[in-house]
């Protein structure tokens, strides 16, 4: 992955590097460079698929930003989701200057930097919709758009070569929840001055339409609230801080107390309402601890683990192993957020096992509890129409979408810009614009780190990883049996390892398979029976034990036979 070189930038030519996100969904970020000053926009992660065991997050390769070494000037993000800002801690050691965002973005930046021990906080800026500020040759202005959460901007970004503009990630609310609009005026004033390239969001292309405002989930909420006899549990993104609010209002008018359940929501709940971006009205929250000393109709419980990511709250809650939340047969569980290709086989047996529990299951098919924050075709075709791009660069999203948005934008602008030109690039291809107009250049090297972050620190390409993860701490496969129909665990778990040597490991491992066994008693028939759901559990207590036991950390891969 890292084996070609990088190359210069050429003189007098703007050079702009897409490092992730274009091609592909997440680690979305982009090299813009004149001369010897290059900014990044964004710095995202990616989340591994199921079977990239060890695998907490993924990143871009980093090759080229090292490259450009002390002419890296600044990190500017559009806003605060983890597909734009979940690596910033693995970027900010690689360069010394400022990191620019508006106030939500760099608050949820802050407890990043300080899980990762960086100590920069005088280098995070924060910045309001309009501001202005230079950097070398450019002069970034940040413009408000709508999105799935507040405090989100598009980058328009004044060059030697021209005016880029960089969307973010968008939709157009025109009725948002906190009151601040999408700022339309300023990109016609932008597009009336000329604008030279404007790379926008791909990712709901195919969906045809306007994609609808946040507000438009309040009345299938409201028929839940009213019909709800039990409990409400919403499942959703710890990041859609305007769902929280539209829950928070109506938990407010149906007299329900709200609990924040899952560590990440608990947190940007904090953040946002300490920000002022989430208002709750006094004495309406309680502790997840406090949720069983209240009468369950008088309870809403707001997750995570809308994916059905094992150590999330739902999937534990799901499975009746969470401290504070059970689920009754009056309950109603709802999944308010779209599935993440690839997580479909997880929810599905989230959703199994709270109908175990007696509780009705709500998805979106059935009722419009979820909303998108990417705009559908009409908005992304509104914003072209509005920008009037001589060269136009589909971001955010697989080839399908960013070559159906080139499609769409040849159509909108035949009549406003017949000049327009469309560059499909993808991750690492240099785009150029100079004196002669714009194309796609050559190539810069691009690729993924996967990161395990019970390795804080440890970087490198997957198979590079691995190798040195297991030449270093060896290999250790657990393998229980266990019976399908009881869930009980049949003989003694046995353990093979491979180049995992030590003085007692005879001991070791005895005391490992012990454990093994102890997990598995432990763990309640659902969960001993859901193989994804054991397997996490083994994996995770078994790495805890051999830290802890041996100072190492093996790469352990249960295997489960079911007898
Ligand atoms: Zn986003
Ligand atoms: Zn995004």
């Amino acid at each position: 992955m890292n084996q070609s070189a990088v190359p210069d930038v050429s003189p007098a030519t703007l050079e702009v590097v897409p490092l992730g996100g274009v091609g592909e969904f997440g680690m979305n970020m982009m090299a813009v460079s004149w001369e010897d000053t290059t900014i990044l926009i964004d710095a995202g992660v990616m989340f591994p698929d199921p079977d990239q065991l060890g695998v907490d997050l993924i990143i871009p390769d980093m090759t080229y930003v090292e490259a450009r070494g002390d002419k890296v000037k600044a990190l500017v993000l559009t806003h605060g989701h983890e597909d734009h800002i979940g690596a910033v801690p693995h970027v900010m050691p690689l360069f010394d200057g400022p990191v620019y965002g508006t106030a939500m973005t760099l608050a949820f930046i802050e407890p990043k930097l300080e899980e990762h021990g960086i100590e920069a906080k005088d280098r995070l800026k924060t910045v309001k919709p309009r501001d202005v500020v230079s950097i070398g040759p450019f002069t970034i202005e940040f413009i408000r758009v709508t999105h799935s959460m507040p405090d989100c901007v598009a980058l328009a970004i004044t060059t030697p070569a021209g005016v880029m503009i960089h969307t973010g990630d968008f939709k157009i609310d025109q009725t948002p929840i906190d009151g601040q609009h999408f700022d339309l005026h300023r990109f016609a004033e932008l597009g009336a001055k000329g604008v030279l390239a404007l790379f926008a969001d791909s990712t709901n292309i195919d969906r045809r339409g306007f994609t609808g405002p946040e507000i438009e989930v309040i009345d299938a909420f409201e028929e839940l609230f009213t019909s709800t006899q039990g409990k409400l549990v919403v499942a959703m993104f710890s990041s859609s801080i305007y769902r929280m609010q539209v829950l928070v209002d109506l938990a407010a008018q149906f007299d329900r107390k709200v609990a924040f359940v899952g560590r990440s929501i608990v947190q940007n709940a904090e953040i946002a309402q300490r920000l002022g971006y989430l208002r709750i009205p006094s004495g309406i929250q309680i502790r997840d601890a406090d949720v069983q000393n209240y009468a369950s109709q008088d309870v809403l419980c707001v997750t995570t683990g809308s994916q059905g990511e094992p150590q999330a709250a739902l999937p534990r809650i799901a499975v009746d192993d969470h401290r504070w939340v059970k689920l009754g047969p009056d309950d109603t569980v709802v999944l308010s957020a779209r599935a993440i290709p690839g997580n479909e086989k997880k929810i599905a047996r989230v959703m199994s096992h709270v109908a175990r529990r007696g509780a009705d299951v709500v998805t979106d098919s059935m009722k419009h509890v979820h909303v998108s924050g990417h705009g559908s075709a009409e908005e992304l075709k509104l914003v072209l129409s509005l920008v009037r791009p001589r060269y136009f660069v589909p971001v955010h999203g697989e080839y399908r979408q960013l070559s159906q948005h080139a499609r769409v934008a040849k159509r909108v602008m035949s009549g406003v810009e017949p000049r327009l030109q469309v560059l499909l690039a993808e991750n690492g291809d240099i785009i150029q614009f100079d004196v002669d107009g714009g194309r796609i250049a050559g190539k810069a090297p691009v690729g993924r780190i996967l990161i395990d972050d019970t390795r804080t620190g440890e970087v490198g390409d997957e198979v590079l990883r691995d190798r040195r993860h297991l030449a270093e701490d060896g290999l250790v496969v657990p393998v229980v049996a266990i019976n399908k129909q009881t869930g009980l665990l049949e003989g003694v778990p046995d353990i093979v390892t491979r180049g995992f040597v030590m003085e007692n490991s005879q001991a070791l491992l005895a005391d490992a398979a012990r454990l093994l066994t102890d997990v598995v008693e432990q763990a309640s028939l659902e969960e001993r029976t859901d193989q994804g759901l054991i397997k996490e559990k083994l994996r995770v207590e078994l790495r805890r034990f051999f830290r802890k036991r041996s100072g190492r950390r093996p790469f352990v891969v249960p295997v489960i036979m079911e007898i």
